[in-house]
């Protein structure tokens, strides 16, 4: 016969399997990496990023900390920043050759896989949503152009002329490359969120005006799943920011989660390992991922990325330099 200790302590050894996460709930995201240094940054501009960050933070915390999922998590943090002038999504964006803003958005659900993406868009106020939308209410994971912003309007998504997304530090910017003829760029403000919710869902989205002075619908690494965004439960989420021509050429975010799944190593050392791969390709950018159990990794190869995390463990950090 079983004592009753044995049988509490057999239930307690399931309960510990079953529940083998340390963190019950994260999310983590960045503002961009790039030539981001201390010295060229006003009091004023760091507290602005900082106070941003923060807030977009917490809005998704909340979410997931009153139950609710990565999705909703990732898509309301991600508006935050789309809704800011500072970060070159959304309100804000980099301006493209013709001088209007062209933007791409992605995101993904690491419970099933399900992905949706919109590339080229210049009138959806909310790229983030948009994406989200195509995930959920649509056959299909990737819309462009005219035909995703037909597809947002007929759901009812926020219209707005592309007027509303043009300031003057972009045009300024744009005027500047224009005149070095160049789209190298070393500073990238895309934005993303991944999220694990109580639920053990991880979800990644990013969102970007992409390259200034981009010509010819230029798509960049943000809308294209494996690129820009990944996520699956069984590995990692992943968000990306940097020069996305070689983000793409390395499939940077299932590149990580690839490694994760058939190699078995962490999402830090998995992370460390493809930048290394962007580096020597020529490219430069970052990195933000969470794991399965709750790890955080934000990694880049220049000299700052706009960044921060929340773990329900109470661990938080804002971060914009090395
Ligand atoms: N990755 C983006 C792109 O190439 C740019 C960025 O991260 O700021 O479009």
């Amino acid at each position: 016969m079983f004592r009753p200790t044995f049988i509490l302590f057999f239930i307690s050894i399931l309960f510990s399997c079953e529940n083998s996460r340390e963190i019950d709930f994260a999310i983590v995201i960045h503002g961009g990496a790039g030539t981001i240094l201390k010295k060229n940054m006003s009091k004023k501009m760091e507290s602005a990023y900082d106070q941003k960050l923060k807030e977009a933070l917490n809005i998704g915390y909340k979410i997931l900390e009153d139950g609710g999922s990565s999705v909703d998590a990732v898509e309301s943090t991600i508006k935050v920043l789309e809704n800011s002038e500072l970060f070159n999504a959304g309100k804000g964006s980099v301006l493209s050759n013709d001088e209007i803003v062209e933007m791409d958005a992605s995101i993904m659900f690491g419970g099933n896989l399900n992905a949706g993406a919109i590339s080229g868009v210049k009138t959806i106020k909310n790229p983030i949503s948009a994406a989200r939308t195509v995930m959920e209410k649509s056959e299909h994971v990737f819309l462009s152009g005219s035909g995703a912003e037909l597809f947002a309007k007929s759901q009812g998504l926020e219209i707005i002329d592309n007027e509303y997304f043009i300031t003057e530090r972009r045009l300024n910017s744009l005027l500047n490359a224009k005149k070095r003829d160049s789209l190298k760029e070393n500073k990238f403000g895309t934005v993303g969120c991944v999220a694990l919710d109580k639920f053990g869902n991880i979800t990644s989205g990013t969102s970007t005006g992409g390259m200034t002075n981009k010509k010819w619908n230029r798509v960049g690494d943000v809308p294209i799943i494996g690129s820009g965004t990944y996520a699956n439960n069984k590995t990692c989420g992943i968000s990306s920011t940097g020069w996305g021509e070689y983000f793409i050429r390395n499939v940077v975010a299932y590149d990580i989660s690839s490694q994760i799944e058939y190699r078995g190593i962490t999402l830090s050392e998995a992370a460390q390992n493809t930048l290394i791969k962007v580096k020597d390709l020529g490219g430069s950018g970052g990195v933000i991922g969470i794991d399965k159990k709750g790890n955080i990794v934000m990694d880049f190869n220049t000299e700052g990325m706009y960044r921060g995390y929340r773990k329900s463990n109470g661990e938080s950090i804002i971060k914009i330099y090395k």
